[in-house]
């Protein structure tokens, strides 16, 4: 006989989604299971928490009048999750099998049978994709300045990007850096006006437009990063600038490859969910979150899908266990 165990409900990732459809299915007796990352056995590695993790201060989640820090905000999903029974597993979900039901579901610490799963594993920081930007990783390259800003105190930095993170970044970098330059390749930025003139205001900022960082110059192990080759994207030319490190904040790709060939998805690797429900193209597998939603990627759209899935999931497993399967 197996002894692997079978739940009603698995959810794979724990950020604002995944801990809302937590809250709910454990308030619905469901007994979630949730995996939340950390078993370091996946690439790149998983952070429990997931993006808020590495934000300071969260300004715009309703509840909140005066910010709330990120992990602390995730701190406290956890508790509401766990306080209803959720329970939570520290490992990778590393392969899952959806072509049969219960759903079979492989992590880093065993294995699992699900009546229902429901995916919120969030998206990851996009990278330019140069080589030198994958040499100096950890050496003055970095996708997050509230890890790794205060360790550049005292330099001149290069944030790349024209969005709201590249504007967040460059802000806080401006606390320990002597001054920040946001690199942005086309003139009109993406950014939203407040955060746009935020950094536009900070006299520590300049904007440079139209330019791509072409290389990443400095030696290894030391001394890091010391500087960068940026080209005109108009003209094509080229010039040297010195730098003590570059963050890279060009946007995010949705955590979708334990997927690939088994769920619906659009090019860019989004979750294909029916319209109006988090309901995927398998019957009893829901999806939430930023894996889902290339359009908005806020925490509190991620939560309020997040309790979509958890109502989808409940409401999914109750018809069938009175014998009729919603369409
Ligand atoms: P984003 O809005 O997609 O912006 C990415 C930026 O990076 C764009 O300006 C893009 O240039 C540039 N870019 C993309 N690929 C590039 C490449 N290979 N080389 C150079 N530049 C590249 O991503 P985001 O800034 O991470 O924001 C994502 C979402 O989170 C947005 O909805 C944003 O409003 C939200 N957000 C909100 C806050 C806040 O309110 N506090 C903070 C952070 C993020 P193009 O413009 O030319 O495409």
């Amino acid at each position: 006989m197996s002894t692997t165990e079978h739940v009603k409900v698995c959810i794979i990732g724990a950020g604002p989604a995944g801990f809302t459809s937590a809250i709910y299915t454990a308030r619905a007796n469901l007994e979630p299971v949730m995996f939340e990352g950390g078993g370091a056995v996946v690439e790149p590695l998983t952070l429990p928490g997931g993006q808020l993790m590495i934000t300071t201060e969260v300004e715009n989640y309703p509840g909140f009048p005066k910010g709330v820090q990120g992990p602390e905000l995730m701190t406290l999903f956890k508790e509401q999750a766990e306080r209803f029974g959720t329970r939570v597993r520290t490992a990778d979900v590393t392969d899952v099998d959806l072509s049969s039901r219960p759903f079979h579901v492989t992590a880093s610490d065993g294995e699992l049978l699900a009546d229902a799963v429901i995916i919120s594993t969030g998206a990851s920081a996009k990278w330019i994709g140069l080589e030198s930007e994958k040499k100096f990783q950890n050496y003055g390259v970095s996708a997050c300045a509230t890890c790794d800003g205060a360790l550049f105190r005292g330099r001149d930095l290069l944030v790349v990007g024209g969005g709201d993170t590249a504007m967040e970044e460059a802000n806080f970098l401006s606390r320990f850096a002597t001054k920040v330059s946001i690199v942005h390749r086309r003139e009109e930025f993406r950014a939203s006006k407040i955060m746009l003139d935020r950094a536009r205001h900070n006299p520590k900022i300049e904007l440079i437009t139209n330019a791509v960082v072409d290389e990443i110059l400095g030696g290894l192990p030391r001394p890091g990063v010391t500087g960068v080759r940026l080209k005109d994207t108009r003209t094509g030319d080229t010039r040297e600038m010195k730098i003590g490190g570059v963050f890279v904040a060009i946007g995010h790709e949705p955590n979708s490859q334990l997927f690939r060939g088994k769920l619906r998805m659009d090019p860019s690797g989004y979750l294909i969910t029916k319209p109006g429900s988090t309901a995927t193209d398998i019957p009893g597998v829901f999806a939430c979150g930023d894996v889902a939603d290339h359009v908005y990627r806020q925490a509190i759209t991620a939560a309020g899908t997040g309790c979509m899935a958890a109502i989808d999931a409940e409401r999914f497993l109750s018809h069938e266990a009175s014998g009729i399967i919603p369409v």
